[in-house]
């Protein structure tokens, strides 16, 4: 049987019990939608975090959605980000009508490059949002600056990064805003989709909490548009409140397979995770760099071990944002990882002697290059 990059069942069979108990609950509970386990979810992820307030909603691209919207985000306002990232960061951005504005990314952490992020500022900047990319966080603290200096929203994108944290903080504790996914694949991830922004601003939880439903704040009376319905639900919030009490085990388990890759893979070509000093990488995926990328992906298909690409076409190449004017060459580093990179199985719940066929099987591949 073909290995996955990526894989559940293993953790399912683990967790069945609790899984099925958590459904059977909400569903015993007479309340589907916006009750105790969405209540109970949200004050335990923002707990997690340290405090501040969460919302929850129904999938990663509408929190960033959201987030921007109620940070002030207006159409035609300019938002910096990167092109190296999951395209929903972009159409999020796009959604709400502003303008997508790309940096390059530091060619050894593959993260927002922040010194150029001063130079990218016009007039007609409205916000920042640096993704913390694979796992690892963005230095936030010259963002903070800048955006001080020019009264700028900071909103993180952590759909990436559930736990991880830079010189002790926290992913998500730093912004205006931070939006989390809890897509299946993710560090925290549900049994289907859902998404959640975390602030420590009283009235950025308010402005969330009505656009997430209709524009409300009681029944059936619109208090202020634009409304949206990005609820999650109570199936998933409960899913979720189980999972978060195993978080950290998720994140060791997470970097014990790092480790495993670190050790075994040493010596092979292979460009491996470079982790910035003061980081604690979650390894969402764990993403190399080779310049025969092609061929090793095809010796591994034949080994039956399926690898991954995150991502294969940088944002501002694809025919959706050509509008936006960028053109090859723009974005160098960008571009050219994109040409190296890919993934390996990463997940917690990846078996040791499942992992140990992967490294084998990349040493012998890599050996004759
Ligand atoms: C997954 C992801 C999103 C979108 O989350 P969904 O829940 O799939 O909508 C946004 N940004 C990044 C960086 C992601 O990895």
């Amino acid at each position: 049987m073909t290995l996955a990059v990526w894989d559940y069942l293993n953790e399912f069979e683990a967790e069945r019990d609790d899984i099925l108990d958590a459904v059977e609950s909400v569903f015993r509970s007479g309340r589907l939608i916006l009750g105790d386990s969405v209540r109970g979810f949200e004050s335990e992820f923002a707990a997690y975090h340290g405090g501040g307030q969460c919302v929850t909603v129904d999938n990663g691209t509408n929190a960033l959605v959201l987030a921007l919207r109620a940070v002030g985000v207006k159409p035609g306002d300019e938002v910096i980000t990167v092109s190296n990232t999951a395209a929903p960061t972009v159409v999020a951005i796009d959604a709400v009508g502003a303008v997508p504005v790309f940096v390059d990314v530091d060619r050894d952490t593959y993260l927002m490059d922040v010194e150029q992020v001063p130079k990218a500022v016009t007039e007609r900047t409205r916000a920042l949002l640096p993704v913390h990319l694979y796992g690892q966080c963005v230095d936030l603290a010259p963002l903070e600056k800048c955006a001080r200096a020019g009264g700028l929203a900071l909103v993180e994108d952590c759909a990436q990064a559930h736990g991880a944290r830079r010189d002790g903080r926290i992913a998500g504790s730093t912004g205006d805003a931070a939006a989390f996914s809890f897509y299946p694949t993710k560090v925290l991830g549900a049994y289907g989709d859902g998404g959640a922004v975390l602030t420590g601003r009283d009235e950025t939880a308010d402005a969330l909490r009505r656009l997430r439903y209709y524009g409300m704040e009681n029944r059936y009376y619109v208090e202020t548009t634009p409304g949206h319905n990005s609820r999650l639900d109570e199936v998933q919030a409960e899913i979720l409140r189980r999972k978060l009490t195993r978080l950290d085990t998720y994140l060791a388990g997470r970097r014990a397979v790092a480790d495993r890759y670190a050790e075994g893979l040493a010596g092979t070509g292979l460009v491996l995770p470079a982790v910035a000093p003061g980081n604690d990488h979650v390894y969402y995926v764990y993403v190399v760099r080779h310049p025969q990328r092609e061929v090793i992906m095809r010796e591994m298909e034949r080994r039956s071990i399926s690898l991954n690409i995150s991502y294969p076409w940088p944002v501002h190449t694809m025919r959706g944002f050509a509008h936006l004017g960028y053109r090859p060459g723009d974005l160098p580093v960008t571009e050219h990882l994109a040409e190296e990179i890919f993934s390996l199985p990463m997940y917690p719940s990846l078996r040791p002697d499942d992992q140990e066929r992967v490294i084998e099987a990349l040493r012998e591949v890599t050996d004759r290059l």
